[in-house]
């Protein structure tokens, strides 16, 4: 007897939403999909998910999914279904025609962290061999950029040194920015699971976020620092490591350029990095700090975890090469147990950067301007690629307000929710003459959009998401794309539309163009992947089967770079008008904007945002539980229901950003990153007052 809803096959596939990678066996019935199981076998999770990827998954087969391509002349006019071969037609001859009138330049590309690999590898080929130019840029740019240009620079390329089975070995975790029980939950329960056994904790972080105290958890030190303080504060922890003899002298002499650290030492050594003097500009108390500090470089093996928190501010950059210089001056790189971690939002943010979809990277974050690399490329395409390095995605809104950038090609990204300044991107999406959005959803950005090229979900596609541990994982096609075109062939079809000679037949052929011209892929086929179930880059000829742990006998970069963090606070201040610090973050059932998560059973656990306010601040406002909060910073307003607590400290307010209606982007700055321009979205000086309702 067969019961309705009982699976008659199944096939083993990756999570989409978090960077933790987790292997699914997606068990269906006929063409319907019955459950998600956890995989056991899955070298990401080994058998656990959480409540998204369990869960997660009915936006795929959603009623507001779009079918069915569809062009406008202009964003004001009404949709008008159309075939793919029109829709291909229109998008082609509308990029030719604002090239010829306003450069090979004006046109450009974001790819989606959420797209598989190969997807991805085809959006940067399409800009570079069919637009001529390096206008592409990624959506890992508002979250992970700092990380690319941190790591790359002080240890040679940008990726987490670790697998997650390495936390097994770690006697002491450093938690910065990051809440990974919200987050990466299926991480969090294997650092929870280390803790009990008696591993150490310290979290740096404004909020007290769950890992500081679950049951049989309780972090040794939490560091509650005020927001945008995150370079002082590691500044702090490097100079008593300096000054009280912590230093990993051996391993620094070995393994460091020794003039660097030198210059270095004596840098975090004066006195203005103490932990006495920042202790007022951090809000931590000095001898909360010296404590930590001597925690991490001596209790053993000691690992560093970090995420946006780290990431997503003006210093995001110096903070990520801050965490790289504690990590090498205790000797905490390189074998197992410990390390410096990203804990990568979206599924393949890792990925997405690494198949070359920045504006002054090739694939395998080698730079643009190198001619032997771009001779690789060029002899294999059979064009000439562009040099100099492209628009990155802040740069672009600008050129289109400006008026010299017309055309844009998004995948799998609503830029209008999650960029951060709502306000100009829309000036920018409305400025432009074409804006192909390629999603599931008619999403917010598709308002100014005149061609809408219908996404696949990942149940849907076959191809590769690479996780936060460099683990390259197989995506198997579940059931056929209900639009009839995988991601990938949209984006091969385009590009034939625009004279582009691109005949991939399978994703796996993809694989193969990516492995051969990038070395840290060498080695990756999709034979292997099925051998192995999943492989770690670096897999080439010196690591066949992947690595687990980087850096091991040499940095990528061959001596690893301390660098000098000066910490210069942000331009966004507190003041009589605006006196708190906004902060945000994620919540476990939720994902990013809430595009696929809202449209899931998983919103009847989370149905709103709210702002999470310490009682002093409530009460000075009169503001009680459950109130409405007007939100006001110089860039916008919004209203949301106010959450009293103490997690947050006095002067700060937080909250998550998963539903459209809390507009957290009309709140934020336009203020970013010094050297990659990932938004400040961390901190805002905000005021909030009672209110009647939105
Ligand atoms: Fe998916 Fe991340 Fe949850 Fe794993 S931890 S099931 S990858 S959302």
């Amino acid at each position: 007897v067969v019961q309705i809803g009982t699976p008659d096959r199944s096939v083993v596939t990756t999570c989409a939403y978090c960077g933790v990678g987790c292997s699914f066996k997606a068990e269906m019935r006929g063409d319907e999909l019955v459950r998600m199981v956890p995989y056991k076998d899955g070298k990401a999770n080994r058998g656990h998910s959480c409540v998204k990827g369990r869960f997660a998954f009915g936006y795929a087969t959603h009623k507001d999914r779009i079918l069915n391509p569809m062009i406008r002349d202009h964003y004001s006019q009404p949709w008008r279904e159309v075939s793919w071969e029109e829709a291909f037609a229109f998008s082609a001859a509308k990029i030719k025609d604002i090239q010829d009138r306003h450069g090979r330049g004006s046109v450009g590309a974001i790819s989606s962290s959420r797209c598989t690999n190969e997807e991805v590898y085809l959006v940067q080929k399409l800009v570079r061999a069919g637009f001529g130019n390096n206008n592409i840029d990624t959506c890992a740019r508002v979250c992970h950029s700092p990380t690319g240009y941190g790591l790359k620079t002080t240890f040679g390329t940008s990726a987490g040194t670790q697998d997650f089975d390495s936390v097994e070995y770690t006697d002491v975790a450093l938690v910065i920015g990051a809440n990974p029980t919200d987050g990466h939950p299926v991480f969090a329960s294997r650092l929870k699971k280390r803790l009990r056994e008696g591993a150490k904790l310290i979290v740096i972080d404004p909020r007290r976020i769950d890992l500081v105290r679950t049951p049989h958890v309780e972090a040794e030190h939490h560091l509650a620092l005020k927001p945008g303080t995150n370079v002082a504060m590691v500044t702090a922890l490097a100079h008593v490591i300096v000054t009280e003899g912590l230093v990993n002298e051996s391993f620094v002499r070995e393994r460091c350029d020794w003039d660097d650290f030198q210059e270095w030492a004596a840098f975090v050594a004066e006195e203005r990095h103490s932990p006495e003097a920042v202790e007022r500009v951090t809000g931590v108390p000095a001898e909360e700090v010296r404590k930590a500090a001597r925690l991490y470089a001596t209790g053993g093996n000691g690992a560093i975890y970090y995420g946006l928190g780290v990431t997503e501010h003006s210093q995001g950059s110096t903070t990520v090469m801050a965490i790289a210089n504690l990590a090498m001056v205790t000797g905490n790189i390189g074998r197992v147990g410990v390390g410096v971690n990203p804990l990568r939002g979206q599924n393949n943010v890792q990925g997405s950067c690494d198949m070359g979809s920045f504006p002054h990277e090739l694939p395998g974050y080698r730079h643009i301007s190198t001619d032997e690399v771009r001779s690789i490329y060029e002899d294999l395409w059979g064009v000439v690629i562009d040099k100099e390095p492209g628009l990155r995605i802040p740069n672009m809104f600008d050129a289109a307000v400006e008026g010299t950038f017309k055309g844009l090609y998004v995948q799998g990204e609503d830029i209008l929710q999650s960029d951060p300044d709502t306000k100009h991107v829309s000036a920018g999406l409305a400025a432009l003459e074409l804006l192909i959005v390629h999603d599931l959803f008619l999403n917010e950005t598709a308002n100014y959009a005149n061609v809408f090229l219908p996404g696949s979900s990942f149940l849907e596609k076959d191809g590769t998401f690479t996780n936060a541990e460099r683990r390259i994982n197989r995506v198997r096609k579940v059931m056929a794309p209900r639009n009839g075109l995988a991601d990938w062939e949209v984006t091969q079809r385009l590009a034939q539309a625009m004279g582009l000679d691109m005949n991939y037949g399978h994703p796996s052929e993809i694989m193969a163009e990516i492995a051969a011209t990038t070395p840290s892929f060498a080695n990756v086929t999709y034979d292997l992947l099925e051998r192995m179930g999943s492989v770690q880059w670096p897999c080439n000829e010196t690591f066949p089967e992947g690595a687990p742990i980087m850096h091991v006998d040499e940095f990528m970069r061959g001596k690893g770079k301390f660098v000098i963090t000066e910490y210069v606070p942000t331009d966004e201040r507190t003041g009589p008008r605006f006196p708190l610090l906004l902060t945000t973050g994620r919540i476990l059932s939720q994902y990013n904007v809430g595009a696929q998560t809202r449209r899931t059973q998983n919103v009847l656990w989370h149905d709103e945002d709210v702002l999470e306010i310490h009682p002093h601040d409530a009460e000075q406002r009169g503001i009680r539980e459950s109130d409405w909060v007007r939100l006001d910073s110089r860039s916008g307003s919004t209203s949301l229901r106010a959450r009293i607590t103490t997690r947050v400290a006095p002067g700060v307010v937080y909250t998550t950003f998963h539903h459209p209606a809390t507009q957290a982007n009309v709140i934020t700055t336009d203020f970013s990153d010094w050297a990659t321009n990932c938004p400040e979205y961390k901190v805002t000086a905000v005021q909030i007052s009672p209110s009647n309702g939105p």
